[in-house]
């Protein structure tokens, strides 16, 4: 999300005749898009505008930490002139026009969706094959150790007519792949006068001829319908990948952190996905210790991982965070146990990553081959299962997909041989 909010600010600054520095250094200015998920990238963020303190430089902070900190920020940091919440990178421009005049300003407002999605200047997207597009802003959900609410405000989606002009603007400019990106995607339509889902928007997506990979971010498992079960299933443009956060394994635990789903649940969706045959990636996130967690909770969460063989996780030590609710309860697992508890996890993930990986030795895949490395002769990529794969061969192959059998594997990186491709 963050990603994507960045190559807006600097698709903005573009268009407006700015240029992009070669390096910190040289620039003029300096925009720190920052994540408040965590305590630590706060942190990480109050440092690096230390280092900024005795420059001539512009400084502005966007995204999370801005929204969270606001004027605080500005009280703290003085040589800081803008602040701008994820809602308002729109504003980007007006702040440092104002800021060039020697004026601060902080814009944190919250209601409506930024309108930065309507398409009214080219987004600075990284990737020439592979684009973000954002179809819902905020959440609703409120998990109790979640800040995300808070910072990124309620949730708005985005008319399906605006999402699907976009990717066919996308597919004429030759991207192959769109990552549908909302907080909560499974959830899309909501509060929109047409009458959609995030199913039928899929639906609708599917026909652009030219988009020939489409995948999406982040999914709650509450919110997996059979409906958009059916539609990954029916849909071939849609990638077998899965990136399901189911947090813990322990129905406790869930209820504790506002999931409103069980673990039985969370197996069910995954089952049915599986039922059809094809074989589908699953990727999620954890929490561990968090508060009241014991060792049979935590051992719920172990089994649901090994159940499930996921290709990959994300698991995190529980931080509390202000505005939560979770941040009024007794952290009261140890350190220790936390500590012990992440690293017995991710052991046993990475025996399943590693057994997985290996799995794909033999296969034929195919990749959509997205960067190259004049050195090495070696093009790298994707596949649909969103597994990355080197293979040797010619710079023209960039932004093709194409057959490769895989010949070897590390845990988070296959190699294998061009077959063909389109
Ligand atoms: S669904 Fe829960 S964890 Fe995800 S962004 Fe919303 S509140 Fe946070």
């Amino acid at each position: 999300m963050n990603e994507h909010d960045s190559e807006k600010l600097a698709g903005i600054l573009l268009d407006k005749g700015l240029e992009k520095a070669e390096n910190e250094k040289e620039a003029d200015i300096i925009i720190l898009n920052t994540c408040a998920v965590r305590e630590k990238p706060v942190h990480k963020v109050y440092s690096e505008l230390g280092r900024f303190k005795r420059t001539n430089k512009i400084i502005g902070v966007c995204g999370c930490v801005a929204q969270k900190e606001k004027k605080r920020l500005i009280e703290k940091m003085p040589h800081v002139s803008f602040v701008l919440g994820p809602r308002n990178i729109y504003k980007i421009h007006e702040a440092l026009t104002k800021a060039l005049e020697g004026n601060k300003s902080i814009y944190t407002e919250q209601n409506g969706r930024c309108p930065i999605t309507d398409l009214s200047f080219q987004i600075d997207r990284k990737n020439p094959y592979r684009a973000y597009i954002t179809i819902m802003e905020g959440c609703d959900n409120f998990c109790s150790y979640c800040i995300v609410p808070f910072v990124r405000g309620r949730e708005v989606s985005r008319p399906s007519k605006e999402i699907v002009e976009e990717a066919k603007r996308l597919a004429e400019l030759g991207y192959k792949e769109v990552t549908l990106l909302g907080q909560n995607v499974n959830s899309y339509g909501k509060g929109l006068p047409e009458k959609i889902d995030f199913p039928d928007l899929l639906y609708k997506l599917h026909e652009i001829d030219g988009i020939e990979w489409i995948r999406f971010i982040t999914s709650h498992p509450k919110d997996f319908s059979d409906k958009l079960i059916d539609a990954i299933l029916s849909l071939p443009k849609i990638c077998e990948y899965i990136h399901l956060p189911a947090q813990s394994g322990s129905n406790r635990i869930l209820d504790l952190m506002n999931r409103k789903y069980t673990k039985e649940r969370y197996l069910e969706i995954v089952e049915k996905i599986r039922r059809s045959g094809k074989y589908f990636a699953f990727t999620s996130d954890f929490i561990v210790g968090f508060p009241t967690e014991t060792k049979e909770d935590f051992e719920e969460t172990l089994d649901l991982v090994k159940r499930v063989k996921y290709e990959g996780i994300f698991a995190f030590i529980y931080n509390p965070r202000e505005m939560t609710k979770a941040y009024n309860w007794k952290d009261d697992v140890p350190l220790e146990i936390k500590k012990e508890r992440l690293k017995i996890l991710l052991e046993i993930q990475d025996r399943i990553t590693e057994e997985l990986s290996n799995s794909y030795v033999g296969k034929e895949v195919e990749v959509l081959l997205d960067e190259f490395d004049e050195k090495e002769g070696e093009l790298t990529g994707r596949t649909r299962t969103f597994k990355i794969v080197k293979v040797k061969g010619d710079k023209s192959l960039l932004g093709n997909i194409v057959k490769i059998k895989i010949t070897e594997a590390k845990m988070y990186e296959l190699k294998g041989k061009i077959l063909g491709g389109n």
